[in-house]
């Protein structure tokens, strides 16, 4: 099987790929090495995947129609789509609004378009996220609760994706699979996200920014974990006509403060804490109803954050010291 991974050399991507050629597939990654946070951990996430002989990347931007279409021409075997390329980050959607429409909404209807003309893709799996939940306070969050209040334009770019998605399975009958990440941690993570920060500030002497005394509650994902989910769900395609849209997360709400003590004792450090109310990006929890993907995709949460957090950690610190 030969499966176009978008977003490659990116957090989740880089694991899903790598997945995949362990498992013997071929990957195409296709990544445009947004400069949103440090290219250097692209480089270096791509680094690890060249070693593999079925990995393959391709530099392009997923919202240029024409590089899109003629990769997918050139590439006849690619019967499989992981859609994952997009600019995340909730907070700095107030800062820089264009990028999130261009490459979450047009990048995304780039790719549908792209799975359509060619007919031949039998499954397109794309990121969504736990923010078109909004702040729902039904928990936990069921595929089935109402999506219509996004907190950000984050969120808004998440949910459109969907329902263009869900349009594109109406009319063309693309089958298809949206899957709605719950706060995804691990080994490569993010700069911008809360357990880097929280790392480079403790390790730096600097005090952590906790938000309403850390008592936000995130259903915090290991990236492993996630990745073996979205495996399972590429195995199990949605019938043409019934676009699935699944929650993937741990299915445990954890206070932020508590992810703090167990990254506190992975470092052997104590952080320093700045005590901010919650920006109006953020909701005041997130926790994931799993039944859905359990029963379609076969998928179980294994990662406690007592063993996931320490896993990070130890890859950070390596990275730190220069890899
Ligand atoms: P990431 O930023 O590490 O990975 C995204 C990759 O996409 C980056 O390498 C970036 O260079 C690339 N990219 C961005 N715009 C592009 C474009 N126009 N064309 C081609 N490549 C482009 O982020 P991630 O955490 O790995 O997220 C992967 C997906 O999961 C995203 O769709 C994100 O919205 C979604 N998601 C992530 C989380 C999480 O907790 N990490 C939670 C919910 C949803």
């Amino acid at each position: 099987m030969t499966v176009l991974v978008t977003g490659a050399a990116g957090f989740i991507g880089m694991h899903v790929a790598e997945s995949l050629v362990a498992r013997g597939e071929r990957v195409i990654g296709v990544d445009n090495l947004s400069t949103y946070y440090d290219v250097r951990l692209k480089r270096a996430r791509l680094a690890r995947l060249e070693g593999h002989a079925g990995f393959a990347f391709v530099e392009a931007d997923v919202a240029d129609r024409e590089a899109m279409l003629s990769l997918a021409e050139r590439e006849p075997d690619a019967t499989r789509i992981v859609h994952l390329a997009a600019q995340p980050g909730v907070r700095h959607s107030l800062v820089d609004p264009y990028a999130y429409v261009q490459a979450n909404v047009m990048g995304h209807l780039v790719m549908l378009e792209a799975s359509r003309r060619l007919k031949r893709v039998d499954h397109f799996v794309y990121a969504s996220s736990s923010s078109v939940y909004g702040g729902n306070r039904k928990l936990p969050f069921a595929e089935s609760d109402r999506v219509d209040h996004p907190v950000s334009l984050y969120a808004a770019t998440k949910r459109s994706a969907e329902l263009i998605s869900e349009s594109y399975a109406h009319l063309f009958g693309l089958p298809q699979t949206g899957l709605r990440f719950f706060t995804v941690y691990g080994p490569w993570g993010r700069p911008d996200m809360a357990p880097w920060l929280f790392a480079d500030a403790i390790l730096s002497g600097r005090p952590i920014t906790l938000y309403d005394g850390g008592r936000l509650k995130r259903d915090f994902t290991f990236v492993e974990d996630i990745a073996a989910g979205v495996l399972g769900c590429l195995d199990h395609p949605a019938p043409g006509d019934a676009p699935r849209l699944l929650n993937i997360g741990n299915h445990r709400s954890v206070e932020v403060r508590r992810f703090v003590e167990v990254l506190e004792a992975a470092l052997g450090r104590k952080a320093a804490v700045v005590d901010t109310p919650r920006p109006a990006t953020d909701v005041e929890e997130t926790f994931a109803d799993i039944e859905a993907i359990r029963a379609v995709c076969g998928f179980e949460p294994r990662t406690s954050i007592e063993v996931g957090i320490p896993r990070f950690a130890e890859w950070y610190l390596s990275w730190r010291k220069g890899g």
